[in-house]
């Protein structure tokens, strides 16, 4: 028994979960897992569909990594839990609504902008965010109506993370290759269709400090239609990063090193597209053609070094060059988005939380009964399953305190009066079965292919799959 009674059959705990990705069903599944007390969950996303970049980001021809949604639902068949998708909080519900009917309320909302270069010319046509375009063509509502001029023939990508991976191997992708995916029907014919023969992907550091992961740079050496290049020169390791390796050895970066040395090594098979990594690159402008959009990219060459925090950091030389480029494509990490009434760490994009507790962000007190989780908690770093013990770790929080009775006093703490307020609020909300329904629709829409199932991607199809009006 808690200090105020929570927690028991007849009353209890009641905890509403904003944004129903992996960190999102994480907590709600270590909530039930725990024996002390009595849970009910409610989980809002702004978007009909659940799952966050599960459905939303991974790619499209990792259909391996979509099979952990099994696990979420799991969780969503306890009788506890309850999904109100296509609600989203400030503009449908605001917090002061939530207190009013839950003792916890947490912020798994992830990280859903970019970062940007801050160079020149960034702005220009034909220069994007690689999370807008991972968006498009994994069929997210909001995005797909943006336009990418795949009529280009060299494409850049600046970054040399997870994400720009993804980028870079559905640009090299075929049209056999696609139709085996769950891309957006749009964005199989436009990628299919495109003239893109040549991507770049430009790392500021050195093959030691590359972001992405090992699995994932071999799969770009095994492309059906897509050579891969690495200059000799640019595989090769730097005094700082020789001298670094030395004194931290570690198994993975070496193999990295390897697997990029060996690229360097390979002649091209003659496949028709051509993907060069280039390290020790950065951008410094972006350079306008005669419509107005990019056609140029000019770089300098870094030189790395150690700074005085034990860090390899690249610095420019005085070497510039210019690649010839109409499209490009920042992936250079994401960035958070504050909630109306939270607090916002503007300089991290994070929510300012101590282990996942809210705290305000001058005096550091925890905000009674707010928490965090996953990306907006952490920043935007690590795989799906870096959210689980991320979320735990929140829980283990939300738990002491319910045991301390630290909890929001709601006054209707009801499970029907939390789903009056959406009903009343947002009437065409959809529920896990309705989820459940355009989940089976999708994959009945992908009989008789190769692909897994073939996405709604706009409310309104939703809507109508539903026999909605
Ligand atoms: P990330 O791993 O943090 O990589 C960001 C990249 O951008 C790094 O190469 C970084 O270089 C570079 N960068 C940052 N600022 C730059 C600048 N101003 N100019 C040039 N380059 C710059 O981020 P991400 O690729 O967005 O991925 C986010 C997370 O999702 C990661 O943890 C990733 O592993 C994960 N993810 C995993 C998968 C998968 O498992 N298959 C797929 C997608 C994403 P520096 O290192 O020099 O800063």
């Amino acid at each position: 028994m808690t200090r105020n009674g929570i927690g028991t059959e007849d009353h209890p705990l009641r905890v509403a979960i904003i944004g129903s990705g992996p960190t999102g069903f994480y907590t709600a599944g270590h909530l039930f897992k725990q024996k002390d007390y009595v849970v009910e969950v409610d989980v809002y996303d702004r978007l009909p569909t659940p799952f966050g970049l599960v459905r939303g980001g991974v790619a499209p021809d990792h259909q391996k990594i979509k099979s952990v949604t099994k696990a979420y639902d799991r969780i969503a068949v306890n009788p506890r839990f309850r999904y109100y998708g296509g609600v989203e909080l400030g503009s449908d519900v605001t917090l002061e609504d939530l207190s009013k009917h839950y003792h916890q309320i947490v912020f798994c909302v992830g990280a859903q902008v970019d970062r940007s270069m801050r160079i020149p010319g960034e702005d220009l046509k034909r220069s994007h965010a690689a999370t807008e375009f991972v968006a498009w063509y994994n069929g997210h509502p909001d995005y797909r109506d943006r336009e990418f001029d795949l009529s280009q023939q060299t494409v850049v990508v600046v970054g040399v993370g997870n994400v720009a991976v993804d980028v870079c191997r559905i640009l090299c992708r075929s049209r056999e290759e696609l139709e085996r995916t769950d891309i957006a029907d749009y964005a199989l014919d436009a990628i299919a269709n495109s003239n893109v023969e040549t991507v770049y992907m430009l790392g500021r550091r050195g093959p030691a400090q590359a972001a992405f992961s090992n699995p994932e740079i071999k799969e770009l050496g095994e492309l059906e239609v897509a050579d891969i290049r690495v200059p000799e020169d640019e595989a090769e390791l730097d005094e700082a990063s020789k001298a670094f390796l030395a004194e931290h050895p570690d198994p993975g970066t070496e193999h990295k090193v390897e697997i990029l040395q060996q690229y360097a090594k390979e002649k091209r098979s003659g496949k028709p597209k051509h993907l060069v990594l280039r390290f020790c690159v950065s951008p410094t402008k972006l350079v306008a053609g005669d419509d107005g959009g990019v056609a140029k990219v000019e770089i300098v060459k870094n030189e790395l070094y150690l700074n005085e925090k034990g860090t390899i950091r690249p610095r420019p030389t005085d070497e510039h060059e210019e690649i010839e480029a109409g499209l490009v494509f920042r992936s250079v990490g994401y960035y958070g988005v504050a909630l109306p009434g939270v607090p916002f760490r503007e300089d991290w994009g994070v929510i300012p939380n101590d282990k996942g507790r809210v705290v305000e962000l001058d005096s550091k007190e925890p905000v009674p009964g707010l928490y965090c989780a996953g990306w907006i908690k952490r920043g935007p770093s690590g795989v799906i399953g870096t959210n689980k013990p991320d979320a735990l770790e929140t829980v283990q929080c939300m738990l002491q305190d319910v045991a301390q009775g630290k909890t929001l006093d709601p006054a209707a703490p009801g499970v029907d009066e939390a789903r009056e307020l959406v009903r009343e609020r947002k009437p065409g909300y959809f529920s896990y079965d309705d989820w459940k329904k355009l989940d089976a629709l999708e994959i009945e829409r992908a009989k008789g292919t190769e692909r897994p199932r073939v996405k709604f991607t706009s409310v309104k199809e939703m809507q109508a799959a539903l026999g909605r009006t």
